[in-house]
């Protein structure tokens, strides 16, 4: 802790390539809403809400600081630094190992294990399942709405749970006793009274998320490592949101928070009619229901956006759902109309015939 009481991180990475990859090491470190508070060829300074961070760069390598004034913004610095690193400086990343305060501490700031309080099966293939636990204030504080759930499996019934290396990264003590990592949205939180409530899709084919989500039993634990995502773009005034069922616990966030001032359209994919659920917008953007009974998910949602003009002025587009689907909405919304990074965000929440897609 340096005079200020401010907590500090530092570490040195050997890498002569390093320069290299700076452009995208800063673009994603960009990406999560930091202000750049100094920029040059070889060194870059950002500000988060919860501390800042500063890179500079030579042909040895790479050097990275960090400061935060609590605990869990030091974590939360190190965490976006190391992944960054081990993300892009890729074959064989190197080792970043944290020096300065709460260096070599094992206790992982961005993990939870969780107790399972009610299971409740809200529409014909939806799941709620909330969860209590301690110290949850985290999961609203970085603008990020994903967690990874850490699953137990019928061949990893009692999973070891992760502690923090070196890097301050998730490590596994145990390899052979790992859960099963699947990403989930927090569909509500309440951090005040210590719980969050998961909506987990049952869709037909066996994966950890859809098997733990039929039999879950109350009182059962299960690991949470968040949140995982970045914050979405502060303000627009006109949305175009597109989403099967595993973006619908977002869309349904986003409908609850935005502004009542915010216009547009939501189109949200589901098999039946049943599977409708209650959501309570409060904002002016219009939500419709598309049923596609037993065609392949996706398709109609996909031409449904397509179809849609999209809105003039500051606004903003959001898409999730399967891989093929998303890669269309992306060409189309990107490539054809071109649409800049800032204005769209499409992810591939699935991959069909793909287990644990973004899971890792
Ligand atoms: C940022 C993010 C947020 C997400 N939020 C949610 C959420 O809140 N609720 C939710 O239910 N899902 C959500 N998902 C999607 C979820 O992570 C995937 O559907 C995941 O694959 C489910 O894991 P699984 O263990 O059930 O199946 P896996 O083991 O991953 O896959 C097993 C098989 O099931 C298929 N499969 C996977 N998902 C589907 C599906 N939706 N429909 C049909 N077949 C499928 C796969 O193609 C594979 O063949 C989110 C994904 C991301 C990236």
């Amino acid at each position: 802790m340096n005079v200020m009481g401010e907590l500090q991180c530092y570490a040195t990475v050997a890498r002569s390539d390093v320069a290299a990859i700076m452009p995208q090491i800063r673009d994603r470190l960009a990406s999560y809403q930091a202000v750049i508070a100094a920029e040059a060829p070889d060194s870059v300074r950002m500000e988060y809400p919860f501390g800042w961070l500063a890179l500079r760069w030579d042909a040895a390598g790479l050097v990275l600081q960090g400061g935060a004034e609590a605990a869990t913004g030091l974590a939360r610095l190190k965490d976006l630094m190391a992944t960054a690193v081990r993300v892009y400086a890729r074959p064989n990343p190197p080792a970043v190992v944290w020096q300065g305060d709460n260096a070599g501490d094992t206790h992982l700031e961005s993990f939870r294990l969780m107790e399972v309080a009610a299971s409740v099966r809200i529409t014909p293939h939806m799941q709620r399942v909330r969860l209590h636990g301690t110290g949850l204030d985290r999961f609203a504080a970085f603008g990020a709405m994903h967690v990874r759930l850490q699953l137990p499996t019928p061949e990893v019934p009692a999973p070891v749970w992760p502690i923090a290396g070196p890097d301050g990264l998730p490590l596994w003590p145990d390899p052979e006793n790992k859960p099963a990592p699947r990403v989930y949205t927090v569909r509500q939180l309440n951090a005040a009274e210590g719980w969050m409530d998961i909506d987990l899709l049952l869709h037909d084919t066996d994966g950890p998320g859809a098997t733990w989500a039929r039999t879950v039993q109350v009182g059962e634990h299960v690991g949470v490592i968040g949140p995982v995502g970045r914050p979405l773009k502060p303000q627009a005034d006109h949305y175009l949101l597109g989403a099967d069922e595993t973006g619908l616990p977002a869309i349904a966030r986003m409908l609850e928070s935005l502004p009542a001032a915010a216009s547009g359209h939501a189109f949200v994919e589901v098999a039946r009619e049943a599977d409708v659920q209650p959501i309570a917008n409060q904002t002016g953007i219009a939500l419709h229901w598309i049923y596609r009974g037993d065609a392949p998910a996706g398709a109609a949602l996909e031409a449904a956006i397509l179809a849609q003009p999209f809105p003039s002025g500051n606004a903003f587009g959001w898409f999730a759902a399967e891989a093929a689907h998303a890669t269309a909405v992306r060409e189309y919304w990107r490539g054809t109309l071109g649409l800049g990074r800032d204005q769209t965000l499409v992810a591939a929440y699935w991959r069909r015939g793909t287990s644990g897609h973004m899971a890792g």
